[in-house]
């Protein structure tokens, strides 16, 4: 056999666990953001990392801040109860209470709404329902503590603390963060593109009429969906024929953006080119496989012909090809966004009825989840193995059974990864 014959290029399979090739990612996934930064109207930042750390522009709240209506007193006025106050006037949200026109002195009380200003003197609001008011003065039924009923100044946040970090992805929380901080305008890191390349002599256009033996590429569309939801930009390259030339074009076409995904061609079929391919451009090979169910011929690399680029070879069967995005493109789409790779959040339910399954992978099955609160139960949906994307759709979440595992009873608490 010569020494340009490509199949000598197919580097030695690496198949690893499921915690490994996790591992794997997350390594490589940081520091990989380009760090361009763009700035966008506060809404339009939903989704993106945040480039600039915010800082509160003022304390939090900004003033001592009623949390109930009622009045605002001198606690140690209410020692014995019911006591009778003098009324000196009303603060309302939006009013500032002048100190030298309003001030709470001993024996006296100012009507307060929530989300008004405590008038100086005060140290507790004691709430309406325990007061009956009768002209300029209230009697009060209840004693209060001092620091009852609202939120000092700057408990919260003091001014200039730093209150979203730089890589933080913004959430409606982030936004409502940096909405009350005064920032209509955000900076944030551009969007990763990302390539998703399908290969397959069978797949042909989802608006194509298939011939009898083809099947409309449903990969391209989730994975694209995938990615968006990730917060990168898909790019759609045209479908890659199981044929060397071809798919090797479109593969140098998707390295010129930030990151490639493949789908198919990557088991051990005889036309499954992509690993040769890549062998071809000098990748380097993290993992050729992981010891999971959906999803095992996942392959995970990096071309450096002019600037290092990874890729995802994930298996063609569209649930598999769901699955390893989830568990290991995400976490590198997360790293070029900007942020740190978030974690897996494993949740626990209780198993409906009992599975019985193989020792040897770890397996991600599709579940319903129902039930509420502390009831959650789980059961897997009935499926055809990894090509059924009809099971998926119907699922909810997946449930997650490790390597040693062959039988789970029914009751038994299991970990479930939401879709
Ligand atoms: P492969 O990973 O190439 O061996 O493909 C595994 C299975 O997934 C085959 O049944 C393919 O027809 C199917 N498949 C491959 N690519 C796609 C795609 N883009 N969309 C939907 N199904 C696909
Ligand atoms: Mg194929």
């Amino acid at each position: 056999m010569s020494s340009s014959n490509p199949s000598s290029l197919v580097p030695a399979a690496r198949v690893v666990s499921f915690e490994e090739a996790r591992h794997l990612v997350e390594q490589q996934a940081v520091g990989v953001c380009p760090g361009e930064v763009e700035t966008l109207d506060l809404l339009a930042g939903l989704g993106r990392v945040l480039a600039e750390g915010i800082m509160a522009d003022r304390d939090f709240p900004p003033f001592a801040r009623a949390t109930r209506d009622g009045y605002a007193v001198r606690a140690a006025d209410l020692a014995q109860v019911p006591a009778r106050l003098e009324v000196l006037g009303e603060v309302k949200a939006g009013d500032w209470p002048e100190p030298g026109r309003c001030s709470v002195g001993r024996g006296q009380a100012v009507g307060i709404m929530t989300g008004a200003p405590l008038p100086v003197g005060a140290d507790a609001v004691v709430m309406v329902e325990y007061t009956a008011a009768a002209g300029t003065v209230v009697e009060i039924q209840r004693s209060v503590k001092p620091g009852e009923n609202f939120v000092p100044r700057g408990a919260e946040a003091r001014a200039g603390d730093l209150m979203l970090d730089r890589g933080r992805r913004l959430d409606h929380a982030a936004i409502a963060m940096a909405a009350s901080a005064g920032n209509s305008r955000v900076q944030v890191f551009r969007k990763p593109r990302v390539a998703v390349l399908s290969t397959g002599d069978e797949v042909v256009e989802i608006d194509a009429t298939p011939g009898p033996a083809q099947i409309r590429n449903s990969n391209s569309y989730s994975l694209a969906a995938q990615v968006q939801n990730a917060g990168g930009e898909a790019v759609r390259l045209a479908i890659a024929p199981d044929e060397r030339g071809r798919l090797r074009k479109l593969i140098e076409e998707g390295l010129s953006c930030d990151l490639l995904l493949l789908t198919g061609g990557v088991s051990m079929g005889k036309y499954d080119l992509v690993v040769q391919v890549l062998g071809e451009l000098k990748a380097e090979f993290y993992f050729t496989g992981a010891a999971i169910q959906p999803g095992r011929p996942v392959v995970f690399g990096s071309c450096s012909a002019q600037h290092k680029k990874y890729f995802f070879g994930l298996p063609g069967n569209p649930v598999s090809t769901m699955v390893t995005f989830e568990l290991f493109a995400r976490p590198m789409i997360e790293g070029l966004t900007g942020m740190t790779p978030q974690r897996l959040i494993f949740l626990r339910a209780r198993l409906k009825s009992e599975i019985r399954t193989k020792t040897g992978l770890k397996r991600f099955l599709p579940a319903v989840l129902s039930g509420e609160f502390e009831n959650a139960e789980v059961e897997l949906a009935r499926w055809q193995g990894s090509g059924d994307m009809a099971a998926l759709a119907r699922a909810n979440c997946y449930v997650v059974i490790s390597p040693e595992r062959e039988r789970i009873e029914a009751g038994e608490w299991v970990p479930v990864l939401m879709r």
